[in-house]
């Protein structure tokens, strides 16, 4: 061989080299990104951890808070505000009653015809409206006169209604879902607007009074007979359909739960007397906080971040107004820690834009190559090309995220029972073993999109239930979902407080002199 042709030789093998190099380089320097982007799971997955013990550590907080809560008033994070509703429907309410549901952006009318006879509904006919947005923050009058005019049409379009019913004055139940200071069933003060609301003229005033005078003023013969907030009425309607549902839950944008307390556990009001010898509570659950709960740095920039910084710590970790931000944050950690997601762009630094939904859409893609997860990254987020296997990396930080929310709301939901000695244990003091603690059939009457929507949501809900009671508890334990239960309950407690009805008893709770 020629001195050129061992020098060619010499120089394809020295480039051959330098090339496998670079390629080598290049993937030595890629999969340490990779590790890096996998790292920021795994740190998620151990700060979201929810074992059993924890989840437990998390029941018996929220029972202490309860307690507390009902001991003085502050005496915790828990309002557990009196809602002076002291009987739940029973199925004999008979008649049309009406309900007005406000709490929210949008807000409801509705009409029940209730048959006298358990879960006898016999028609209901419900209408929604948003609320037009510069009234959110007007007066209170523009406001009520908007609701009480669609109050007025849906009242005048209706056919069915019997010539016995129109003779007499409807009657009507009010959700209102924002924190009030209630007196009566049908009196409370507003403490503060939430929820995009700010009618300064409102704060400190009473609610009843305000929507009667509207109706007076649209000529409408209507009376409010009872103020309730949304949970109470998810609670009374899970009630008429089920004697054995003692507390509810909604899981929606937001979360809260109520439940039905002995008034002599409400120590914060003594001397409380109610014709049942109890009342429902208002826990405002969403203001729940515990150390216990499994907190990343990715609640606390939130948090921060957030209108409301150290409140509502509970729903922060568990409601839908707040998932898809977190799984944003860590999409967002994971593109600043590697460019296998591309350059960060403008959309992931845009708070709340991965709406709740789509965060649902991307866990539940059953597709072989994450079309779905694919599409929601491009169009939501502006994510482009992401590669299959850093997809399946988001997949996993949308199920951390779910998983913590779902069984965090399981340990909430036997808190609840652990406070009424519901959860086979004995209650709060645990003073009877589980052996001997004989466990009644107990229903909780749950709603809101989380739970009936959100598949995986449900069954982590279930399954952590399950883990947390034991399973021979557990099966005396039902989840019954309900269906526009914040305007149906509310109707049917106007029912079970009208005054044309026998059994009513406004006079029937009263404070001991
Ligand atoms: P509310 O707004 O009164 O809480 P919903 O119970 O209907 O009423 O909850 C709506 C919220 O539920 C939305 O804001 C969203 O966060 C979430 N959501 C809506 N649809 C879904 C879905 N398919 N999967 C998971 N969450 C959903
Ligand atoms: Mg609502």
């Amino acid at each position: 061989m020629g001195r050129l042709a061992v020098g060619i030789a010499v120089g394809v093998a020295v480039a051959t080299c330098a090339v496998a190099g670079v390629v080598v380089g290049r993937r030595l320097r890629s999969r340490r990104k990779w590790r890096r982007v996998v790292g920021v799971l795994r740190e998620l997955e151990d700060s979201c951890e929810t074992p059993v013990g924890r989840l437990k550590q998390v029941v018996d907080a929220m029972a202490v808070e309860m307690h507390a809560g009902l001991a003085s008033e502050g005496g915790s994070k828990l309002k557990m505000l009196l809602t002076f509703v002291d009987r739940l429907p029973t199925g004999s309410e008979i008649g049309t009653y009406y309900a007005l549901d406000l709490g929210g952006t949008n807000f409801r009318v509705l009409r029940v015809q209730l048959g006298g006879t358990r879960s006898s509904i016999l028609s209901k006919d419900v209408k929604r409206q948003r609320i037009p947005e510069h009234l959110m923050t007007s007066t209170s009058e523009d406001l009520f006169d908007f609701i009480t005019s669609k109050l007025k049409q849906f009242v005048e379009q209706e056919e069915t209604v019997s010539e016995a019913a129109q003779s007499r004055t409807r009657e009507l139940g009010f959700t209102f879902s924002f924190p009030v200071k209630q007196i009566s069933i049908r009196s409370g003060f507003l403490i503060r607007w939430n929820k995009g609301f700010a009618i300064e003229d409102m704060i400190g005033c009473e609610i009843v009074e305000r929507l009667q005078g509207a109706l007076m003023k649209k000529g409408l013969d209507m009376w409010a007979t009872v103020l309730v907030n949304d949970t109470v009425g998810i609670l009374a309607l899970g009630h008429y359909y089920d004697a054995d549902t003692v507390a509810a839950v909604k899981i929606g944008t937001g979360t809260n739960a109520c439940y039905m307390e002995r008034a002599d556990a409400i120590i914060k009001c003594q001397g409380l007397l109610t014709s049942s010898g109890g009342m429902v509570v208002n826990m405002e659950w969403g203001n729940f906080w515990s150390s216990h709960l499994p907190r990343t740095t990715y609640d606390i920039d939130m948090d921060l971040e957030s209108p409301n910084p150290n409140d509502q710590g509970f729903e922060k970790m568990i409601s839908g107004m707040y998932l898809g931000d977190i799984v944003r944050r860590v999409i967002l950690r994971m593109c600043e820690e590697s460019d296998i997601f591309g350059p960060v762009s403008s959309k992931l630094l845009t708070p709340f834009v991965l709406e709740m939904p789509l965060m649902a859409a991307m866990h539940e893609d059953e597709s072989p190559d994450l079309k779905e997860v694919a599409a929601i990254l491009r169009e939501t987020l502006e994510i482009q090309g992401v590669p299959l296997k850093a997809r399946r990396l988001v997949v996993k930080v949308c199920d951390v995220v779910t998983r913590r929310a779902a069984r965090l709301a399981a340990a909430g939901i036997v808190g609840i029972l652990k406070k009424i000695g519901r959860d086979g244990t004995g209650g709060i003091t645990g003073s009877r073993s589980r052996s001997d603690a004989k466990m009644r059939r107990t229903v909780v009457a749950v709603e809101g999109s989380l739970y009936t929507s959100y598949m995986m949501f449900r069954e982590y809900l279930h399954e952590a239930l399950n883990e947390i009671l034991g399973e021979e508890v557990a099966q005396h334990v039902v989840l019954r979902t309900t269906e526009d239960g914040s305007c149906v309950g509310a109707a049917l407690l106007a029912a079970l407080h009208s005054s044309s009805s026998s059994s009513s008893s406004s006079d029937g709770l009263h404070r001991r002199q």
